[in-house]
This record gives structure tokens, C-alpha cells and sequence, in this order.
């Protein structure tokens, strides 16, 4: 636990488990840093002399910090990290043990991949798979309560025959490809200082604390990550008193442990709060390249729900562990700046950064328009249909909030008008097309699932639970795509701002049905959405289907993101979690109605009967009618859901089974639920099996 000389130390703690570039710079010989650094910046070849250096030096470090073990980290298809860990020992002759790593451990590993998603990629035969430094993530340490630790380093996953098989390799090409286009637009405009263009992100992160034992007693939140059951408690947030409230002693207590240990990981926690539902929190780091801001979302996940249990809580990261009030999710902001610091996304102060900040704008409202179904896709799971279009924010339709002004400025540029000179808009510049724009967009729409703020653009619809990568992925990559159109047309011609003016016109033209500023929860959105001809797609199995469209699969092929097979794996592997999930949550449902919620009332109408017999009471006789009633009810209800489910498993079509599982099973689940929080309201409390939501939601 922290205390007050910790806190004053913040400096000295702050990546002290990393193998950063501080720590390269101190324990390499120059010649190895200068190598190692050429690697992770220019992508040159990594040789096993560089290898071998690095990583002595890098155990040499682990032990003298209690490091024990080694392990290569990766990320599967799964949305968690994976790990296997290694014991630096190697027993001598003489019966001494001496503590090894060796380059070729670095930077390959061989993990058994086959109980790993592949996909099809891989028959059980070949289960090899082969995990690879990646070097431009730098390695850390992970201790647990007790001081054990482990040296971790960042790996890439793939298979026996080079197939992809995790989401970082994905992700750095597609940090490739976006770099490559980019620098070409940049470049095309005069720019001679940057070498690469890096894509970063800054994932807030929503998540829900809860007592530790209520959660032992809710085997639907043990299995599923989400309550199956519960009626609304008394209060829910309608009283707005959490979000932004000062935070309880024990919450606090929780959320300055949890910076410390992040600090010491390297991962840049900035902000805490409480957020609009009961019980619910969030963190924030500052950003950071998005496959490094990947890897440290993984750690901020992994490192919440460690320390909830040090904590005596249990922290769910489900995108609706309760009904009825907010459910979690990312604010991925996502931005593109270059090696020396220009925020591409962000106005400048010449008419010259001005021209190149539009043209980045609307290379972006190009590619979400164009994508859209694409970049929704990889929102998708069964937990985040629970938010996305399900009478929560954001609503499954995407389009793009830019605020008044910077509409106002791209319709007079569309439209050939003059701009004039206001508070907010002053032009800056010969041409008087080209305004000097506002800085300071302090504009905010909270309905809104892609939302400008002023030097980014805040991803809104990633459900909590979710790595990051597959949506920054498509983002990197969509851009790429509508860079690389507009980087053609600007080095053909001299006159570049003739072509950025007809570049946002049609930009506007074509692509502007994207941009609204209004209310994205009204059902007059939906509405005007659909007369727009946006895409609303409500739920996982639909949504998926567009990874697998001609469209998304000529882009990635021709960015070099993934190969053909390796884009229908992927759809294969996450059209079968949706599955798999919606199939353990109807077993979870069955097993408590069967186990818990049936003996309950079944004890309860008993104790009643006896009451009703002498045929004193009508209430009495009142209660115990609905109490047979609704044991009736989920009888049948019970039944149904049992049937569906099983003629769901039996479907041997994978995207067939999942509609299924959405149309029916899921259906089920919620039908039953119905009458389960019913009986709840109507039972004595010693008689419940669970926790309420009350006690969950706020008794902490
Ligand atoms: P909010 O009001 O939504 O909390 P903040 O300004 O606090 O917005 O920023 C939220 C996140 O955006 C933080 O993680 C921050 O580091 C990140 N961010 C700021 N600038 C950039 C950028 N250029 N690229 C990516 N993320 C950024
Ligand atoms: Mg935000």
C-alpha cells in the first residue's frame, strides 16, 4: 500500500519497472544502443551480436530488480495478454545453477499455440507458433503482492507459416502504412523536417468497482462478467450525484495505488474520476503511440483488476455488468503527429499549417465515411451490443461531431463563399479561402461516437473490455487509404492549394452526410441517419460481417495489413465468441433459475401455503397466486431457453449459430430475466440467493 513517502516520490518510481530508453542508454555499450535505436525507429534489421548484448543487459537489470523469470508478452485473439513464463536458471555441471538469457530467447519464443483462436489457420498438427520481440515496446517488469517477478517482454504472435495470429503485428503495419501516406501529403506540402508520422492514442478507460463479497455470491458477474439478473435498485444515477463526486476514502485508496503501480510500469495514468453510474470509475493515461498505448491499455485492464482484489474489491470491465444505468466504455482519442512533434490533427498558426490541417481532416472524414461499417465492426462483441444502439451511448450509427465552427469553415470553402472575419474565424492568408482557425475548440458533444475535440478525434464506441488495437488498426489503416488518394493528386500538381480547395469541396460533397452536430440520441437522429443512408448496425453478428466484405478486404490486402485468410479468421474467431458467450451466459441463466431462483420461491410458496391454509388471509393468498404464477412462467421460459440453446450448439454453420444464438438464445435469457426480477421484488429478503443491486452498487 502507498503512504506518504511513495507519494513524494513519484519521479524516482516513474517507469522504474521499464527497460526504457533511459535504462538502454545506461547499460548498453553506445554501439549497441545506436543499433537497437536504428531498429525501433527506421525498422532496420535486428542481428543476433545486438540481440545477444541487449539482452544480457536487459537480465542483468530484471535480477538486480528480483526478477526470477522471463516471458515473452503477447496479445492472441482474445482481448487479454498471454504469458508463459521462463526461469532464467540453467542448472552447471558442478550441480551450481547460473542465470542465462541469450539473444535468440529475446527475440524469438515457442510458445504451443494451439489453444489459441487461429481461426483455421492452423491445424492441430502444426501447433507451433512463434512469438517475436518487438523491440519499439519496451520490456517491464510484473511483480504480484508478494515481490515475485517476471520480466516481460512485448512479443508478436504468429504461426508456423507466418500467418498472423495476435493484434499488434497488425498494428504496426498499419502504423507502416499510415506513416508512409502521410509523409507523402506532408512532403507534397513542402514539409522537410519530419521523417515518419506516427498515429497515438489516449484510451480512457470505464470500469465498475464492486465489493468482493457480493461478487462471490454472483456467479452470473463470476462467469459472465455481467449481472443476468437483478432488479433496478431504489436509486439508480438519475440523481447525477456520482459522476465528478468526490471520491470515497476507499475508492481513493484503490485509485492511487493503482497510478503507482502503473507509474512504475511505464504507463503515464493522468487522470481519475468517478463516472455517471454508480460504482463507476475511470482512468486515464496520457497518450502515446498506438501500439505502445495498446500495450499499456492491456496493463492498465490487467493491472485494475490485480489490485481491485488487493483492494477487496472486484473490478468489471464488461461493457453492462448492470442493467438499467450506464454501462463502460473507451474514449480512444486518436490523433497523427509527426517524429518532431506536429499534431497533424491539430490548427496551427500560419495559413500554411492551416491548409495541411485540413487536408488531414478531411483525409479522416473521407476514410470514417468510406469505412464506417468497417471501423464499427471492430466495436463488436456480444458485451458491447449491450451499449452500442441498445438505448446507450453511442448509439450504433457512426458519424462525425465537428462543431459549428469547423462546419461552418468546410461548407463556405465547399461552397466557394467568403469567410469572414469573426471572433472565432479570421483569415490568415493571401488566398482568402484559407482561414486561420481556432485553436481552442472547446466545442463538446457527448452523444457523439467520433467526436473532433480540437487536435483529435475521440473514438467513442470501444467497448471497455476490448483491446484497443483492432479499432486503431482500421483507423490507421482507412487513413492510409484516403492519404495515399489525395498524396497522388497533391505531387502531381504545383498548385497544392487549388488542389486541397477542390479536395474539400469534395470531401464535403460526397462525404459530409457523415458530419452532425446534434443530439445523437434522439430518435429524430435515427431517422435523419437513415434518410443519409448511414449504416445503423445494431448488433455483433451484423457488424461483423463487414470484415469480411470485398471492400474491407482489398484495403488491408493492398496495405499489407493482413493476408485474405487472415481477415476471415478473424471474422471466424469473433463470430464464435459472440457465440461462446451468449452460450455461457444462457448456461449461467439456467443453472441460477434452476439452482437459486426456482428453490427460492419454490421455499417461499411453501412457507405461504401453510399461512393460506386456514383461508384467513387474502393477501397472504393474493401473494402466494403471483408467487405460482410466475414459477409457471419461468418454467416455461426455462424450457424455451434450454431448447433454443440447444438447437444452437447443434448448428454446425458458425455465422448460422451465432444468429441464433442473437435471435433466440439471447432473446431467452432476457425473456427469463423478466420474470426473475419480478419474483425478486416480491421476495422476503433472507429469502434471495444474490446480492441486490443495491448492495452491489452501493455498499462500498
Ligand atoms: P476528456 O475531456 O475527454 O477527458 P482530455 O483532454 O482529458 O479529454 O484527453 C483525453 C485523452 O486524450 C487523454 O488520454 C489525452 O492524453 C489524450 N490526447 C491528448 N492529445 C492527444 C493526441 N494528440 N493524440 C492522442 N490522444 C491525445
Ligand atoms: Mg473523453
Amino acid at each position: 500500500m502507498n503512504d506518504q513517502k511513495t507519494n513524494n516520490n513519484v519521479q524516482e518510481l516513474y517507469g522504474c519497472n521499464v527497460f526504457n530508453d533511459k535504462v538502454m542508454k545506461e547499460r548498453l555499450p553506445r554501439e549497441t544502443y545506436k543499433a537497437l535505436r536504428s531498429v525501433i525507429e527506421n525498422g532496420t534489421q535486428l542481428t543476433l551480436d545486438v540481440a545477444n548484448v541487449a539482452a544480457n543487459a536487459m537480465k542483468d537489470w530484471a535480477i538486480e530488480k528480483g526478477a526470477t523469470h522471463y516471458t515473452h508478452w503477447f496479445q492472441p485473439l482474445t482481448n487479454i495478454t498471454a504469458e508463459k513464463h521462463d526461469a532464467f536458471i540453467s542448472p552447471a555441471a558442478d550441480g551450481s545453477v547460473i542465470l542465462e538469457f541469450s539473444g535468440k530467447q529475446l527475440i524469438q519464443g515457442e510458445p504451443d499455440a494451439s489453444s489459441f483462436p487461429s481461426g483455421g489457420l492452423r491445424a492441430t498438427f502444426e501447433a507451433r507458433g512463434y512469438t517475436a520481440w518487438d523491440c519499439t515496446s519496451p520490456a517491464f517488469l510484473k511483480s504480484d503482492a508478494r515481490g515475485n517477478t517476471t520480466l516481460c517482454i512485448p512479443t508478436v504472435f504468429f504461426s508456423y507459416h507466418g500467418e498472423v495470429l495476435d493484434k499488434k503485428v497488425p498494428m504496426l503495419r498499419s502504423m507502416k502504412a499510415v506513416s508512409t501516406q502521410a509523409m507523402r501529403v506532408l512532403k507534397a506540402l513542402g514539409n522537410v523536417t519530419s521523417s515518419r508520422v506516427v498515429s497515438t492514442v489516449g484510451p480512457e478507460q470505464e470500469y465498475f468497482l464492486i465489493d468482493r463479497k457480493y461478487y462471490e455470491k454472483r456467479i452470473d458477474l463470476m462467469l459472465c462478467g455481467r449481472t443476468l439478473f437483478g432488479a433496478p435498485s431504489p436509486k439508480g444515477q438519475e440523481l447525477e450525484d456520482q459522476y465528478f463526486g468526490s471520491i470515497k476514502d476507499r475508492i481513493l485508496s484503490f485509485m492511487a495505488d493503482l497510478d503507482l503501480e502503473l507509474w512504475k510500469t511505464g504507463v503515464a495514468s493522468k487522470t481519475r474520476h468517478n463516472e455517471v453510474a454508480p460504482a463507476q470509475f475511470e482512468i486515464a493515461p496520457v497518450f502515446s503511440t498506438t501500439n505502445i498505448a495498446a500495450d499499456g491499455n492491456q496493463l492498465v485492464m490487467e493491472t485494475l483488476q490485480k489490485l481491485a482484489l488487493r483492494h477487496g474489491f472486484v473490478c468489471l470491465l464488461h461493457e453492462k455488468p448492470f442493467a438499467g444505468i450506464n454501462g463502460s466504455g473507451k474514449h480512444n482519442n486518436w490523433s497523427l503527429s509527426t517524429n518532431d512533434g506536429i499534431n497533424l490533427l491539430e490548427p496551427g498558426n500560419t495559413p500554411h499549417d492551416n491548409e495541411q490541417f485540413l487536408v488531414f481532416l478531411c483525409a479522416v472524414i473521407k476514410a470514417v465515411d468510406s469505412y464506417s461499417e468497417l471501423l464499427r465492426s471492430t466495436t463488436a462483441t456480444s458485451g458491447n451490443d449491450h451499449r452500442l444502439g441498445a438505448n446507450e451511448a453511442p448509439p450504433a450509427i457512426i458519424s462525425i461531431f465537428l462543431g459549428e465552427t469547423l462546419s461552418v469553415i468546410l461548407e463556405k470553402i465547399a461552397k466557394g463563399q467568403k469567410l469572414e472575419r469573426g471572433d472565432k474565424i479570421f483569415l490568415k492568408l493571401g488566398v482568402d479561402t484559407m482561414p486561420e482557425l481556432p485553436k481552442d475548440n472547446t466545442d463538446r458533444n457527448r452523444t457523439s461516437p467520433f467526436a473532433f475535440t480540437g487536435n483529435k478525434f475521440e473514438f467513442r464506441m470501444v467497448g471497455s473490455s476490448a483491446s484497443i488495437s483492432d479499432s486503431n488498426i482500421v483507423l490507421n489503416t482507412i487513413t492510409a487509404e484516403t492519404l495515399e488518394d489525395i498524396a497522388g493528386r497533391l505531387e502531381k500538381s504545383s498548385d497544392t492549394s487549388k488542389i486541397i480547395t477542390e479536395y474539400i469541396k469534395e470531401v464535403y460533397e460526397k462525404h459530409g452526410k457523415i458530419i452532425f452536430n446534434g443530439n445523437n440520441y434522439s430518435e429524430d437522429w435515427v431517422k435523419e441517419a437513415g434518410k443519409r443512408g448511414l449504416p445503423n448496425i445494431k448488433n455483433t453478428v451484423d457488424a461483423l460481417k463487414s470484415i469480411i466484405s470485398e471492400k474491407a478486404e482489398m484495403l488491408f490486402v493492398k496495405h499489407k495489413i493482413y493476408m485474405k485468410s487472415e481477415v476471415h479468421s478473424r471474422y471466424e474467431i469473433y463470430t464464435e465468441q459472440y457465440s461462446k458467450h451468449i452460450n455461457i451466459e444462457a448456461n449461467t441463466a439456467l443453472l441460477m433459475v434452476n439452482r437459486l431462483f426456482i428453490p427460492a420461491a419454490v421455499r417461499y410458496a411453501n412457507e405461504l401455503s401453510k399461512l393460506t391454509g386456514s383461508g384467513k388471509s387474502s393477501a397472504v393468498k393474493t401473494i402466494l397466486e403471483k408467487i405460482i404464477s410466475l414459477l409457471d412462467s419461468i418454467q416455461n421460459k426455462t424450457i424455451n431457453l434450454e431448447n433454443s440453446a440447444k438447437k444452437a450448439r447443434a448448428e454446425s454453420s458458425a455465422v448460422k449459430q451465432a444468429e441464433l444464438y442473437r435471435d433466440s438464445v439471447f432473446i431467452g435469457i432476457r425473456e427469463l430475466r423478466e420474470d426473475i426480477d419480478t419474483l425478486e421484488t416480491l421476495m422476503p429478503a433472507d429469502l434471495w440467493p444474490v446480492p441486490t443491486y443495491a448492495d452491489m452498487l452501493f455498499n462500498y
